[in-house]
């Protein structure tokens, strides 16, 4: 069987140097806000080309926690693309904002930003772009629209670490972004993890104290805060992955380079590529109107594939208001999706077994 992600294999790469990590935190004694989590902080903002990274416990916090310090009053509006992991919009309506669903482009699976600015009020305090499935968002025209309209700009980058835009990072291509260190992303960690980036110093500052109870100063509370930390263990096996991060990254575009020269067949559509460094391939993600059969097929061929998303947000359940809602591309791209194996671990003669059956599909 060839697995959509052999995590344990992922993770015994960095076998010696995790546990030893792990052993140094747990001889210290100290295990949260010390100096593997300061440590990270400043590696990985230096990774991403910005000023600050503040540790929280997960993605979704870390989205959560840009938009309560932006202090957004409840009724603001938020532009997100239609087709994202629900903790995207969750993050918005949790803190009592309107989340506003746009449509995405069928070719890059990310927003279009040809139709944001239709969709901007009085009330819109923020554009969220979200760096799906690894390839950084065409930022020139959500820069220029930010501009004129005064808004932030806010990154969802929990599956695109390391990706570039214009030779800058993802984390460093708006006002403040959330990273997710859930441990099948890019950079994974061993449990929950997340971070901000941002070049914003009072954001910094707010969000500090934010995470840890409102509170810079033990038993003084600034804010009504919460406890969103990343843990000391967590934080040193993330450093120890961070120096492996763009080896990983490499290894993805490799195999997503082979699969696109030898992925050849009339009923199966490819990602588009903006440029080689755009992209760190999170997901492998290609389309076809025959999904379902697809599918069942590769399983009967022991392969194995997931679906990012079988059900767009605006069908969810939990979403009734936005029930009747139609978004034909969004729901196009739900419908067709299939993700391959992709991962630092998967071989070339498993990419090779894989396009060859894709071809007597
Ligand atoms: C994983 C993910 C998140 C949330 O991260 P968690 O750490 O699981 O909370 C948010 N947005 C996107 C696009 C993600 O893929």
């Amino acid at each position: 069987m060839i697995k959509f992600l052999d995590l344990a294999a992922v993770n015994a790469c960095y076998r010696p140097m995790i546990d030893e990590s792990i052993k140094r935190v747990l001889d210290s004694g100290w295990y949260l806000l010390g100096v593997e989590c300061e440590a990270f902080e400043r590696e990985f903002a230096a990774y991403c080309g910005v000023k600050h990274c503040i540790g929280v416990a997960n993605g979704l916090d870390a989205l959560n926690l840009i938009i309560n310090a932006y202090g957004f009053s409840r009724g603001d509006e938020v532009i997100v693309p239609a087709n994202t992991y629900i903790a995207s919009i969750l993050a918005i309506s949790q803190n009592g904002c309107i989340p506003v669903l746009v449509e995405p482009d069928i070719q890059t699976y990310n927003i279009n930003p040809d139709l944001i600015e239709s969709r901007i009020t009085s009330r819109t305090k923020a554009i969220m772009v979200v760096h799906l499935y690894g390839q950084a968002v065409k930022m020139e025209k959500i820069w220029e629209l930010a501009r004129k309209y005064g808004l932030k700009v806010i990154e969802d980058a929990a599956q695109a670490h390391g990706a570039c835009y214009q030779g800058k990072r993802t984390g460093n291509l708006g006002d403040a972004a959330g990273f997710s260190f859930y441990p099948g992303k890019n950079l994974g960690c061993l449990g929950d993890g997340g971070a901000v980036t941002t070049n914003d110093d009072a954001l910094a500052d707010k969000l500090r104290a934010l995470r840890n109870y409102g509170s810079h100063k033990k038993y003084c509370n600034l804010y009504k805060g919460v406890n969103s930390r990343l843990d000391e263990i967590q934080a040193a096996l993330l450093r120890v992955k961070l120096e492996g991060l763009d080896r990983d990254n490499e290894r993805r575009r490799a195999i997503a380079r082979l699969y696109r020269e030898h992925i050849r067949h009339p009923r199966i559509v490819l990602p588009e590529l903006l440029s080689e460094e755009s992209h760190v391939w999170h997901l492998f993600v290609v389309c076809c109107s025959e999904r379902d059969r697809l599918q069942q097929y590769l399983i009967e061929h022991n392969i194995q594939t997931l679906i990012h998303y079988p059900t767009p947000p605006h069908q969810q359940p939990a979403y009734k208001e936005w029930n009747h809602l139609s978004l034909p591309v969004t729901e196009k791209i739900h419908r067709e999706v299939l993700s391959l194996p992709i991962s630092p671990v998967l071989t070339d003669l498993e990419v090779g077994t894989i396009v060859r059956v894709l071809a007597h599909f």
